[in-house]
């Protein structure tokens, strides 16, 4: 935890330079940081400063008050030295309670890794060291990345920054957070079924689930594991970008990893270039979704067109299967990745003494998770089970390789699909604590890209009438985020108008 004198000592040299500092793009911090304007302690002292300021938003679990300081004085010499900057020189990034840090506490939210110390660092987070990034802190998450409001995590809920009586979104609602409410310049999520585009829409920032094996998995606490992709929020689609193209190098330590088409060709869209774009009929005219949200997407529909992009309203009859599907399979996978906390392994161990070894890890795993961590639990294992697992897994499998198939044919023909993030603006704070199938069925839009496999992202385009923000979302084809971002690019230049 923070060192409590040093830090006080740093939110005073804060508040003075607390005029000075304003974060846009990481291009014009290095900008700024050439020319002598600022200097990366004083933007690290600024983080701390909002960091501390808005503790009860309770997006941090750690903060790396001393270390963090620490790397922005040496930059800062480095700099006065006439040293090259490297790609993320001074960035100021907060990463997921999932997220391994060699000799910092990861616990995924949970009670059952209570004390536990990172033994390694995940690939994806030394990419960023490597490019001397600065990390402020580990992020509140919902435990083992499990839900959708960040309310299922052993530190507490998280509040959204927007609007406090409303949860952030979920899993990594405290990443997000942390990049709404400038506590950090960008922040790395987990995206199993929506977790990093979720928060994202709900808290008004961008937030990029890459396609599955873009970004090494090694050093990422599984959930699901087919599924579970790092993911990057941030606040314009250039930074996020550049995040992606030096996460996504390659790692021998991930078999899964594909080469993605470097993001360095990333460059800003061309405004002659026009799009063949897919709105899918369903999930636009879907019973549950707020009727604001499908008219203003509707509208934006009709704005794409008039830019001359050719727009079409697709029929996509397999909408109703991808949340069983979804949670089938998740549930499937974490019961099988979640055995290993045992308290022999890892894990908690309970003072209860056993009479047996059952009874140690039922007591151990019983004290150790949470409630929603169980559920998913027993429903993996029932869906795996003999006798059912035809039912259920099998079947689910179908349905996953059914949405494959229809995706690819309609990349064949579309470069992207857009849809809602969401059905409905950020819930309000224990909206769906008693009806976890309730909340299960909003991930309704966020689980199709994990189901395939493609990659999506979270655009902040649009302002409620309730005052929340909510966005669109866009798919690409698997492996083509350099396309992705390049419409990204062109729509949030659109909202901005
Ligand atoms: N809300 C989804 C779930 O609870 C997403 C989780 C995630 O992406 N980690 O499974």
């Amino acid at each position: 935890m923070c060192n409590k004198p040093l830090q006080e000592i740093l939110y005073n040299l804060a508040f003075q330079f607390c005029t000075m500092f304003v974060f846009t793009t990481i291009n014009n911090y290095h900008k700024d940081l050439s020319n002598g304007q600022y200097t990366c302690a004083e933007a690290v002292n600024i983080y701390l400063k909002n960091i501390n300021e808005k503790q009860h938003l309770n997006a941090f679990v750690e903060v790396y008050t001393k270390e963090a300081m620490a790397k922005a004085i040496v930059l800062d010499e480095q700099r006065k030295q006439g040293l090259p900057l490297k790609k993320l020189h001074g960035v100021v990034i907060a990463i997921k309670d999932v997220i391994c840090y060699n000799g910092h506490k990861v616990t995924a939210a949970s009670k059952i890794l209570d004390g536990f110390e990172s033994l390694y660092t995940a690939s994806a987070l030394q990419y960023l060291i490597d490019e001397d990034a600065i990390i402020i802190g580990s992020c509140n998450c919902d435990e083992f990345a499990m839900g959708s409001t960040n309310e299922n995590s052993v530190y507490g809920k998280v509040l959204n920054a927007l609007n406090e009586t409303k949860v952030p979104g979920g899993s990594s609602g405290g990443s997000a957070v942390a990049v709404q409410a400038n506590m950090c310049m960008l922040s790395l999520g987990s995206d199993t079924g929506g977790s990093v585009r979720q928060p994202a829409d709900f808290c008004g920032i961008i937030g990029l689930k890459p396609s599955y094996g873009t970004i090494s998995r090694y050093g990422l606490i599984a959930y699901a594991s087919s599924f579970d992709q790092i993911g990057i929020f941030g606040k314009t689609v250039g930074d996020v970008a550049l995040l992606l193209e030096i996460m996504s190098k390659p790692d021998e330590k991930d078999s899964t990893m594909n080469v993605l088409k470097s993001t360095s060709e990333f460059a800003k869209h061309s405004p002659e270039k026009k799009y063949k774009i897919a709105f899918l009929k369903q999930a636009l005219e879907h019973d549950g979704i707020d009727a604001e949200i499908a008219s203003k997407i509707k509208l934006f529909q009709k704005d794409l067109k008039d830019n001359n992009h050719h727009v079409a309203e697709i029929n996509f009859d397999l909408l109703e299967f991808i949340v069983p599907a979804y949670y089938v399979l998740t549930t499937a996978e974490a019961s099988s990745n979640l055995s290993r906390y045992d308290g022999v392994r890892y894990g908690h161990v309970s003072k209860i003494v056993p009479e047996n070894l059952s009874e140690f890890y039922l007591n151990n795993r019983t004290e150790g998770f949470g409630a929603e961590v169980k559920r998913r639990i027993m429903l993996g294992t029932f869906v795996l089970s003999t006798g059912y697992y035809d039912a259920f897994y099998s079947k689910a499998q179908k349905i996953r390789n059914l949405l494959v198939k229809k995706i690819t044919e309609i990349f064949d023909e579309y470069d992207a699909i857009i849809m809602p993030v969401s059905p409905c603006t950020a819930f309000d704070i224990g909206q769906n604590d008693k009806d976890p199938i309730a909340m299960y069925l909003a991930d309704i839009f966020t689980v199709f890209a994990n189901l395939t496999g493609v990659p999506a992202i979270a655009l902040p385009i649009f302002s409620h009438s309730n005052n929340m923000p909510f966005g669109v979302q866009v798919l690409c084809n698997k492996n083509d985020e350099v396309l992705l971002l390049q419409i990204s690019d062109m729509i949030m230049e659109m909202g901005n108008k």
